[in-house]
């Protein structure tokens, strides 16, 4: 039997008019059979989350101030959503069970994940699935890894071929207690879920038509990407492009499955499908080779040359070991003959800037040093660009003719990407340079 994986995020979650999107949506295709929720989100941009409010009340619980006002936010919003849908779930009984377990001594993560718990139990009440609580199937470890194998088994197991809505960013540790994700992580949760249920696809039902292919708050209205590979995809998050959990790719990675960001608001348009490869040659967007950009400002490059130094033997070595001494790591290390940079965040590298340079020096006893700092790096990321020629040639025509001093280059064999580093005065400009060059 086909099945489809569904996650709605808080947005799709927020009040009833949301709900009846999220219904029409399920109802829509009797394949999406399992559906995964997070807590109301903001129903505008001066709300709040449930889950804020949630860590609010443990904080006032925790210094001994009343958390009456706020616990009575977080009653009044799911008791009309239940009243405007005329649903019948209980929610005086549990907010009153609750209370009494938050006198006797609750957990900040055990409150917290009430939030799901209750998005859910009114989902299954609308959409007259199955309740199926994640602790019952969601299984941490005590170093807080996910235990996949056993929870996979134990979801196969109680959501048998029934349809169920589970809440997501939580699961149970070996000893019983409610362990949290970190924030976002119902995107976790339904990846689980797909990737245990062997699902055709995951579907994540958000706010937005899918990941951009530059950040809106730098080029106005950028197109939305509609195939992106997970490798793609990664390279885009790594800079700053943030849509999923970070950790929510990889068990739906691992079976193959693909996921697809979709719209709540928006439900006909077909948003981001994310895959492990393409048939390229049947995208109607045969020629565009870039897929997305992105970037981030502010980071640190030190360069160190010495003449000779590419045949070294251990140089490398060397290097790594200082920056490893400081718990730092290098995110590019571009290199010439008798040089080599290392690109490292501003805000790590820092406190313990002098330290390197110092250590640097005895090691390696180089020719010269240099720092640089107020470098931004900036990836155009696109699986088409392998074997194309002309691309870089382009990047760099364009930053150039727009008066974009190009700091450095990187780009690795596989041509995923390729990376140039500029001052953190032209950041927003190459950015648009570069979309308005290949978009
Ligand atoms: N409600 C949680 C949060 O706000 C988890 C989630 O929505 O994914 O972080």
């Amino acid at each position: 039997m086909k099945l489809k994986v569904l996650k709605f995020g808080g947005t799709s979650m927020a009040d009833a008019s949301q709900y009846v999107k999220v219904k029409n949506i399920v109802e829509a295709d009797p394949s999406r059979r399992v559906v995964v929720v997070s807590a109301a989100g903001k129903r505008d941009k001066d709300d709040h989350k449930i889950t804020d409010l949630l860590y609010l009340c443990h904080a006032h619980m925790q210094y001994g101030v009343s958390c009456d006002g706020v616990f009575q936010m977080i009653y009044d919003r799911y008791a009309g959503i239940r009243d405007a849908l005329q649903l019948k779930t209980d929610i005086e009984g549990e907010m009153k069970r609750l209370r009494e377990k938050m006198e006797r001594g609750i957990s900040q993560d055990e409150l917290v994940s009430r939030g799901e718990y209750f998005s859910a139990l009114l989902m299954a009440d609308y959409l007259g699935y199955d309740f199926l609580d994640a602790k019952l199937w969601l299984k941490f470890r005590f170093d807080g890894s996910v235990d996949q194998e056993a929870s996979y088994e134990a979801l196969r197991y109680a959501a048998g071929n029934r349809r169920v809505v589970i809440p997501g960013f939580y699961g149970v540790m070996p000893d019983g207690k409610i362990q949290l994700f970190s924030r976002g992580g119902s995107d976790i949760t339904g990846s689980l879920a797909a990737a245990a249920l062997d699902a055709e696809v995951y579907e994540n039902w958000t706010d937005v038509s899918g990941i951009l292919m530059a950040d809106p708050r730098i080029v106005d209205n950028p197109r939305h990407i509609e195939r992106i590979t997970y490798n793609e995809l990664r390279e885009l998050s790594y800079l700053g492009a943030q849509v999923l959990h970070e950790l929510s790719i990889f068990p739906v990675r691992e079976k193959n499955i693909p996921l697809n960001i979709r719209n709540t608001n928006f439900p006909d348009h077909p948003g981001t499908m994310i895959m492990d490869s393409f048939e390229d040659n049947d995208d109607p967007n045969q020629e565009d080779f870039i897929t997305g950009i992105a970037g981030r400002k502010n980071y640190t490059v030190i360069t160190i040359s010495k003449h000779g130094m590419s045949s070294e033997v251990g140089a490398w070595r060397k290097i790594m070991e200082v920056i490893e001494q400081h718990n730092l790591y290098v995110e590019y290390a571009p290199s010439g003959i008798d040089n080599i940079s290392l690109v490292i965040s501003t805000e790590k590298i820092t406190p313990c800037l002098y330290s390197i340079l110092g250590q640097l020096e005895k090691v390696m006893k180089p020719d010269n040093i240099t720092v640089i700092d107020k470098i931004s790096i900036l990836a155009a990321v696109g699986r088409k660009m392998a074997f194309r020629t002309g691309v870089s040639g382009k990047i760099f025509a364009k930053l150039g003719e727009n008066g974009i001093n190009v700091r450095m280059i990187t780009q690795g064999p596989e041509e995923l990407n390729i990376i140039v580093g500029v001052h953190n005065k032209d950041f927003a400009n190459a950015v648009r340079v570069l979309y308005n060059s290949f978009v």
